[in-house]
């Protein structure tokens, strides 16, 4: 079965953040199950890119408004990632080094989206399936199904994984225009509040759609900035499936990026060897019990609560524990994050930045993971920090609650708690603390959670019975 993934990330070419992680893996596994699973994304002038090999596939040009725009489809040539990986290169618009973030940012996904389709049609291919990735790929299942252009492929389905439904990349009708020719009896199908919504019309459009965990479908109905009534609506059409952890990556038994490789049963002296490494960089006591966040600094993560929770936990247990924090985003999220550093430079330490390899030294040297998010549609840190012997404290929230049993219930491994609040986090932090001082049951716990399968060879079934439902044959 041939299926198309379309996506603005993929792990190792680009990422920002979890979105990266499962197009990265995902048609790997899908592969590796009988699939024939590419990724088509838009081309970015970054390391991956520069440091490997691609051929041009295909050449032509097309139209977004009055402008016409001349653009390539690059293939990588050795399959390395163990999946086709397509780049679509449109000089000047989609070229550039950043994911996201550039004025031009809706006509550099439109744009993406058109070339993609006219590739697939004008070079007569005919997948048999076409997964979009939010909504930065949203409009592709109603160009298909309701472009003149695209009429050949009008019957191919399409299936839509949203990963963040906060995040719509809506824009005004007087961008219409720059859609090929549609059926303008159908523009409804693109409109949600008065404006085009691509991850509505997605949502109207596709086969079927998907969230990255049952309990983020539900809460989709209740916030997701403005659709809830649309999901209300759609619900029927919509499948949980949680996301899984690509082991070839993360995994403590062989990953180069840590200290010292560990096993579950080697967990004791490999966490120790790790958190020694770690802390020795940050001039931090590895004495002491370690509790991380690593993140996007946003509101959606909680990360505005850390420096004040923090603060007030600092005070409660004066000495008792070290906080780190690898993250970047909002400005004023990271000077508090900064100022929380001078204020105890003993116990805590802030990097303000995106470092792939410290994340994986910080899920292996830390001894609990905080992640007190508002929104938390899957979440994959705590399925590294769980795999790495971490102990997770989170809030129940989205795939968080789908994931992690308090260690307080039956067959329980980590922190949960129901606020995204100082006083939630101030609680959960002081039962770190006791856990902490029994090493026996933190170590249980420990070995109870590196023993979890949170591996991609489960959810990658997930993805391809959902496709059979579809009565397609593989
Ligand atoms: P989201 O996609 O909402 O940001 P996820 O939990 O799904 O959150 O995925 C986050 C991914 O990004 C994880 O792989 C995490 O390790 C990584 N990550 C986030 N911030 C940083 C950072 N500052 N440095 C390195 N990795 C980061």
């Amino acid at each position: 079965m041939r299926i198309f993934h379309l996506s603005a990330e993929c792990y190792p070419v680009a990422k920002v953040g979890g979105l990266a992680d499962v197009v990265g893996a995902l048609p790997k596994y899908q592969n590796l199950l009988g699939m024939q699973a590419a990724v088509v994304m838009p081309y970015y002038n970054r390391k991956f890119v520069q440091e490997n090999e691609f051929e041009t596939v295909f050449q032509s040009s097309t139209l977004l408004g009055i402008r016409r725009l001349y653009f390539e489809i690059l293939k990588e040539k050795t399959d390395k990632l163990g999946f086709e990986l397509y780049l679509v290169k449109i000089p000047g618009l989609i070229d550039r080094e950043n994911i996201y973030s550039y004025p031009d940012e809706t006509e550099q996904f439109i744009a993406f989206q058109i070339a993609f389709l006219d590739w697939i049609s004008y070079s007569q291919q005919k997948p048999d399936l076409i997964h979009c990735h939010d909504h930065h790929s949203g409009l592709v299942p109603f160009l298909l199904y309701h472009s003149k252009l695209y009429t050949r492929l009008a019957d191919t389905p399409t299936i839509f994984t949203i990963h963040n439904g906060q995040y719509h990349g809506a824009f005004g009708w007087d961008k219409l225009s720059y859609l090929p020719e549609i059926d303008l009896t159908k523009t409804g199908l693109l409109d949600w509040a008065g404006g085009i919504n691509p991850l509505a019309c997605a949502v109207k459009c596709c086969w079927r759609y998907t969230t990255v965990s049952p309990t983020y479908l539900e809460e989709l109905t209740i916030n997701s900035n403005g659709l809830e009534y649309l999901f209300y609506l759609e619900k029927a059409k919509g499948v949980g499936i949680i996301n899984g952890i690509d082991t070839d990556i993360w995994d403590p038994k062989t990953d180069l990026m840590i200290a010292e490789k560990f096993s579950i049963k080697m967990q004791a002296k490999g966490k120790q060897a790790n958190k020694e490494a770690l802390c020795s960089r940050f001039n931090l006591s590895p004495d002491v019990p370690l509790v991380s966040f690593i993140g996007r600094l946003v509101i959606e993560k909680g990360a505005d609560l850390l420096a004040t929770a923090m603060e007030q936990s600092f005070n409660e247990h004066p000495g008792k524990f070290n906080f780190l924090v690898l993250g970047a985003g909002d400005k004023e999220m990271e000077s508090e994050l900064l100022q929380l550093k001078d204020f105890y430079p003993d116990q805590c330490t802030a990097f303000i930045g995106y470092d792939e390899a410290l994340a994986h030294q910080v899920y292996a040297g830390s001894d609990f993971l905080l992640m007190p998010s508002r929104v938390e549609p899957c979440g994959l840190n705590q399925l590294y920090s769980l795999r790495y012997g971490t102990l997770p404290m989170v809030r129940s929230t989205g795939g968080l609650k789908d994931t992690v049993i308090d260690f307080g219930d039956e067959g329980g491994y980590g922190i949960r708690y129901n606020n995204a609040s100082v006083e939630d986090i101030c609680i959960a932090v002081s039962r770190a603390l006791v856990l902490y001082d029994n090493t026996k049951h933190l170590q249980a716990l420990r070995k109870l959670m590196m023993s979890l399968d949170f591996s991609w060879d489960r959810s990658a079934k997930e993805y391809i019975n959902l496709y059979e439902s579809l009565n397609l044959t593989i």
